[in-house]
């Protein structure tokens, strides 16, 4: 059963990816706010309160359905602490009958092997726990010792995709715990995420020699096209502290939709463009995401770039590709790419005539309209 709802999920990514190629009208991941409260009270986020109530679920179901309407790909649940919504699994079930990936972002406190269930049986596809350490400390008690029944729990029972986020970054005491992190959440079979912590403002702050160390040994955990995705140009220029040179489609391709329903670059970046969501247009959509953002070079929020990375391979497929497994081969001349990646070089690096018949099936097989425009929106990523 487990297999059967996994590989459904695949085919649903796959059409994803094929409509985030086919256009670019439309936003590929939406992050929205349930509710702005939190359980915990971690020192470096500026993103809870301990006290305002859950969105009214009526308010919640017309923004899901708002961005089904702009034709949303993924929509993720984070707060606060989006599991102390009382209906969560009812929202879930509205992105899916929206035709999205249905994802959230927990501290994993609240998760039962009941509540595992309950959000199975409404259609979860991935969830996401960050871990800072191991022991609990005055900055953060989301800690592998307090977790680790869950994560356990989370194996047992959960149909849903899990990945496990360790972080690196100047509010975490200890750096060598993302490694010890990591490496559990591999035993369990999840997928393992190492997150740069940004300040206040979304922005870098350098790794120590030691922090980047640990990094560095993460990544050595990964074998497949988990060290693929993690040795994209992004992380490694934020490690080395080197600006990034891209362009951020926050407003368009990525959306922050906060607790009072406006619609915002990311959660490093509200009041901007700070429009209501039911308001919000394809017009907006395509003028707030080409927008330059001055906060780009050393921004750390790796879900916009990952968005951003999906232009960059519909604008430019061969040349993203190509510098992809340049710089994987660059760190590791054994490296063998995994099939899927495998596939992608055979398609887009060897004949365009593949690419074309290819791209031609893959739009009628996933019921993708073809494209009717092309809008620029390359993002490079290159250190200066
Ligand atoms: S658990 Fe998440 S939302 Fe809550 S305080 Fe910590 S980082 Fe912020
Ligand atoms: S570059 Fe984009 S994602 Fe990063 S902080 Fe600025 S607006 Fe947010």
């Amino acid at each position: 059963m487990r297999a059967l709802v996994k590989m459904r999920r695949r085919w649903r990514e796959a059409r994803m990816f094929t409509k985030a190629m086919a256009s670019a009208d439309h936003p590929i991941l939406a992050q929205i706010i349930p509710i702005r409260r939190c359980n915990l009270a971690c020192t470096y986020c500026n993103e809870f309160d301990k006290d305002s109530p859950p969105v009214p679920v009526s308010e919640m179901l017309r923004r899901i359905d708002r961005l089904g309407e702009l034709g949303t790909s993924i929509i993720t649940f984070s707060g606060g602490e989006p599991t102390l919504h009382p209906q969560l699994d009812t929202l879930i079930r509205r992105v899916r009958d929206n035709g999205a990936i249905a994802t959230i972002i927990t501290n994993g406190y609240l998760l039962v092997p009941e509540r595992i269930k309950r959000l199975n049986a409404a259609g979860l596809d991935y969830l996401q726990i960050s871990i800072d350490n191991v022991q609990p400390d005055d900055a953060s008690k989301k800690s592998l010792r307090v977790l680790d029944r869950k994560l356990q729990w989370l194996a047992e029972y959960a149909d849903f995709d899990i990945t496990i986020n360790s972080v690196l970054g100047s509010a975490i005491r200890k750096p060598e715990d993302a490694y010890q992190i990591a490496a559990r959440a591999r035993e369990l079979g999840f997928q393992s995420t190492v997150g740069i912590l940004h300040d206040d403002s979304g922005q870098l702050s350098p790794l120590s020699e030691t922090q980047s160390s640990v990094y560095e040994q993460i990544l050595g955990l990964g074998k497949g096209l988990f060290s693929f995705t993690h040795h994209d140009a992004f992380q490694g220029n934020i490690v080395r502290a080197l600006p990034n040179q891209w362009h951020c489609p926050a407003g368009g391709r990525f959306l922050y939709i906060c607790e009072d329903g406006l619609v915002h670059y990311c959660s490093q970046r509200r009041g901007y463009p700070g429009i209501p969501l039911e308001h919000y247009t394809r017009e907006d959509l395509m003028r707030e995401g080409a927008k330059p953002k001055g906060c780009a070079p050393f921004c750390t929020i790796s879900c916009v770039h990952q968005t951003a990375m999906l232009d960059e391979f519909r604008t430019r497929p061969r040349e993203a590709l190509a510098g992809i497994i340049e710089r994987r081969k660059e760190r590791d001349a054994s490296w063998k790419p995994p099939l899927p990646v495998r596939s992608l070089e055979w398609m887009f690096l060897r004949d365009s005539r593949v690419r074309d018949v290819f791209g031609t099936i893959a739009l009628r097989l996933f019921r993708v309209a073809p494209p009717e425009r092309q809008v620029r929106g390359s993002s490079r990523y290159s250190t200066e």
